[in-house]
């Protein structure tokens, strides 16, 4: 998954630790086999080949994760879609030359995106990719899921303290022995880097009250979004790793949007969709979602704009 996992756990004893953590690192090894977009070989990449095909039988693994895609992409009327992966690829490329797509690949790129592109079948576990072309990328919530699942494996071991980290996207579990929780640091918008002004919104939602945020979490899912470690800048703009999947643009400008949610797999995803929703639907959308909240750090010249709702949702003891 293009990332390094972390795994911090507390056990009874030494053996338990190493067998429960192999355990863990060999199920993201399972999922990243699965659903990489890099290796030709994994089973997304299968599918993809067959877009344009009839319905295709698909493992547990890979439609546990489609079918909560596609539920973010409805609820955030597309602005998460997984079906971005044509668009993605011209990006990517263009990072690496430092040019903009061209503009009419990109736009032949966009036809083939819209998550009601791809169907579903729950009972028959089949996915059918409508148009050929089709390419489906897992970076904006395979990380979250994958921190999911290996927590559930620690959990089969008996080890229910634990955390689990693929860099922005972290699950985490039972809290440390006498603690309330694990302490989540989150990063400001410029890393070891200039200080940036602040300014918040009015109104019910309040400021954060500084720069560096911790958050206490446990048994719960905490993503952070941005364009930190992954952007290019092609005269004068920053280009960010997240594209709106309805012009085919990638996102301009610095933004850091941090989602807690009840799992992994919620926060990463919403994080994405957030990024693109901006602040006003953002926060709508984290505001209907249950035991979700999101912080959106935005900036502009010198100044930060901050946005933040339920932030960190009220968690249950
Ligand atoms: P990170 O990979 O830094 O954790 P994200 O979770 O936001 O950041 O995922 C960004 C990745 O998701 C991109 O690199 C791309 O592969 C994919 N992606 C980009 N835009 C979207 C989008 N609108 N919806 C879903 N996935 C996207
Ligand atoms: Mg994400």
């Amino acid at each position: 998954m293009g990332t390094i996992f972390r795994i911090v756990l507390y056990a009874p004893d030494p053996a338990t630790a190493a067998k429960a953590s192999r355990a863990a690192f060999d199920r993201i090894q399972e999922l990243d086999n699965i659903m990489s977009d890099y290796k030709p070989g994994s089973e997304l990449r299968q599918l993809c080949g067959k877009a344009g095909g009839p319905p295709v039988k698909v493992s547990e693994d890979l439609f546990r994760v489609l079918a909560v895609a596609k539920e973010v992409s409805t609820r955030s009327d597309g602005a998460f879609d997984i079906t971005v992966g044509p668009v993605v690829r011209l990006w990517r490329r263009a990072r690496r030359r430092h040019e903009l797509p061209d503009p009419e690949r990109l736009a032949a790129a966009r036809d083939l995106v819209g998550y009601e592109k791809v169907r579903l079948d729950p009972q028959a576990r089949t996915v059918q990719l409508l148009k050929p072309g089709m390419m489906l990328d897992l970076g904006g919530i395979a990380k979250g899921d994958a921190a999911d699942q290996a927590l559930m494996v620690l959990k089969g071991f008996g080890v229910t303290r634990a955390l689990v980290a693929a860099a922005g996207d972290i699950a985490v579990g039972d809290p440390p022995p006498h603690r309330a929780g694990w302490r989540i640091e989150i990063a400001p918008l410029e890393p070891g880097g200039r200080h940036l002004t602040r300014t918040t919104d009015n109104g019910e939602r309040t400021a954060s009250p500084t720069q560096n945020r911790f958050v206490p979490l446990h048994n719960a899912g905490i993503s952070t979004s941005g364009d930190a470690e992954q952007h290019v800048e092609i005269e004068g703009v920053r280009y960010s790793h997240i594209i709106d999947p309805k012009t085919g643009m990638a996102l301009t400008g610095r933004s850091s949007v941090t989602v807690v949610a009840p799992n992994g797999i919620t926060a990463d995803s919403y994080a994405t969709a957030v990024s693109v929703l901006g602040p006003e639907r953002g926060l709508k959308l984290i505001d209907s979602t249950p035991d979700a909240g999101a912080l959106i750090m935005i900036g502009s010249g010198d100044t930060m704009h901050s946005f933040e709702s339920r932030f960190p949702p009220m968690q249950p003891q």
